[in-house]
């Protein structure tokens, strides 16, 4: 049976990078009938950032990433807070202890920055200087005595090479020489990630451990707390890192960072989870379009690469445009009307009254263009406007004066409360006649029409916004920009 895990830190927003490795596990565990975890590692209490983690994990819950086990889903491996395991870390490092793996650490803060001044002096690697390990217990007395301070420090194994087969990035090993004993019980009894993933990351029964890339250092360290208990180590992954187009890491220099600003910006989840598998993996060399099905379907790890992602924001909104055209028009409509109420500034306000119908056409007029949600209430909302605010300036088009613009909107008028009726083909055919007779280009013409009933230089194709719009607003608009060219 297969377990993985995601184990955000709750010390700030779901960056993508993060979410792209829950997905990662996610599609693993979908993929093999596994189960997916979410594990809490909130041991770190000076960096706890409140709000952190409900934001996490609605960004889990929008993209539909269910967790098996974790936080509102009690499982057989819980609790899943690592805050509140903190007798089993304190457990497994007395039996460390006992077995001479682990040993207590007196020194003073003070004591250690000199001890790391003295080897930057003398270019020596920085590390622990093993001051503690044998120490004769009067002198550790008096040690305590002087700090009232204790950890616990892993004792590094020497001459030993460690080494991973990494299920991404192939045999990657490491001298046990040049890495320090480690701390894994804190002066405040919490555990640190290292000894905290490693006792979780067992008794869970996790199987793959699958994670970003910068984790890779602390991986020796792990493997050699699993030997020093003697247990199996699952086996590791480790994801590619996502940089931005400047080929440094994704970061808010970037634009947004966070799954939730996605979520804001108007992005649909089946746009970010296409997205973000294509960020390292891939199932050809050609297909960028993936259901969640598919994915669930193809996923494998031997076709995550090496090497980074570039977050291409371009190629996200193309994605998202594309998800938009091929939803239908009422399950588009349905995911509008829900966006502009979980985001009331990027909301459309619509007056009651208004028909089922019409907002299904005006929906239906937007569809093609539509790139992000938050980009429908900018282009419908003069669909639902009693009047608009128009500059003369802009009714007036190029090498149009004050009289031509009045002359066309007169005869406009005249032809629009005769036409029979006010749809698509007779507006086209109608006002075609009319721009041909009135010596005016199409784009004088219909771009002073645009205007006039938009307040837009660009809008929908204008004969089917003015089928929607309907005749007396029309003939409304027309009105009114008349009147205020005279
Ligand atoms: N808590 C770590 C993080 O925030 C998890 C690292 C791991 O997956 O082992 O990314």
């Amino acid at each position: 049976m297969i377990r993985v895990r995601f184990a955000p830190s709750p010390t700030g927003f779901p960056h993508v990078g993060n979410i792209r490795t829950a997905m990662f596990n996610w599609l693993f565990a979908r993929r093999h009938g596994g189960k997916f975890i979410v594990r809490v590692e909130d041991t770190d209490q000076n960096r706890l950032v409140s709000g952190a983690l409900d934001s996490i994990l609605e960004a889990l819950a929008w993209l539909g990433l269910q967790w098996d086990e974790g936080p509102n889903v009690e499982g057989p491996y819980g609790p899943y807070f690592q805050s509140q395991r903190l007798r089993l870390y304190v457990s497994i490092t007395d039996q460390l202890i006992k077995d001479e793996q682990a040993y207590y650490c007196y020194c003073t803060p003070e004591r250690l920055t000199d001890m790391r001044k003295r080897q930057q002096t003398l270019k020596q690697p920085t590390g622990y200087d093993r001051h503690c390990l044998n120490l004769p217990t009067s002198e550790k007395e008096n040690m305590y005595g002087a700090s009232k301070q204790k950890v616990v420090r892993f004792r590094m194994p020497n001459d030993r090479s460690i080494i991973l087969e990494d299920l991404i990035r192939g045999k990657v090993s490491w001298d046990s020489n040049l890495l320090d004993d480690f701390v894994i019980l804190k002066s405040d009894g919490y555990p640190t990630y290292h000894l905290a993933s490693v006792v979780d990351d067992h008794l869970m029964e996790i199987t793959h451990v699958l994670r970003a890339e910068e984790w890779l250092p602390s991986t020796p360290k792990h493997l050699m707390i699993y030997q020093a208990l003697n247990w199996d180590a699952p086996l590791f992954g480790h994801m590619p890192m996502i940089l931005g187009p400047d080929k440094s890491k994704l970061s808010k220099r970037h634009g947004a960072t966070s799954a939730l600003e996605y979520k804001e910006m108007g992005y649909l989840p089946d746009t970010m989870i296409n997205f973000m598998a294509l960020l390292g993996w891939s199932l050809d060399d050609h297909t960028e379009i993936l259901t969640q099905e598919t994915l669930v379907k193809e996923f494998s790890l031997d076709r995550v690469v090496k090497s980074a992602a570039i977050f291409n924001k371009e190629k996200l909104d193309w994605m998202n445009g594309l998800y938009i055209r091929s939803m239908n028009l009422d399950d588009l409509t349905v995911r509008l009307e829900d966006y502009w109420k979980e985001f009331p500034n990027q909301a459309l306000s619509i007056p009651t009254g208004v028909s089922r119908d019409y907002l299904l056409k005006v929906v239906s007029l937007i569809q093609e263009r539509l790139k992000l949600l938050s980009e429908a209430q900018e282009l419908t909302e003069f669909f639902f406007l009693d009047d608009i605010n128009l500059e003369i300036m802009e009714l007036l088009q190029k090498g149009m004066d004050v009289n031509v613009t009045l002359f066309a909107l007169n005869v406009t008028l005249r032809e629009l409360r005769a036409i029979d009726s006010f749809n698509v083909q007779n507006l086209e055919k109608c006002l075609l006649d009319l721009n041909s007779q009135l010596e005016l280009s199409r784009g004088q013409f219909l771009g002073m029409l645009r205007m006039a009933l938009t307040g837009k230089k660009s809008s929908p194709p204008l004969f089917a916004t003015m089928e929607v719009l309907g005749r007396d607003r029309c003939i409304r608009r027309l009105e009114s920009a008349r009147s205020s060219l005279s």
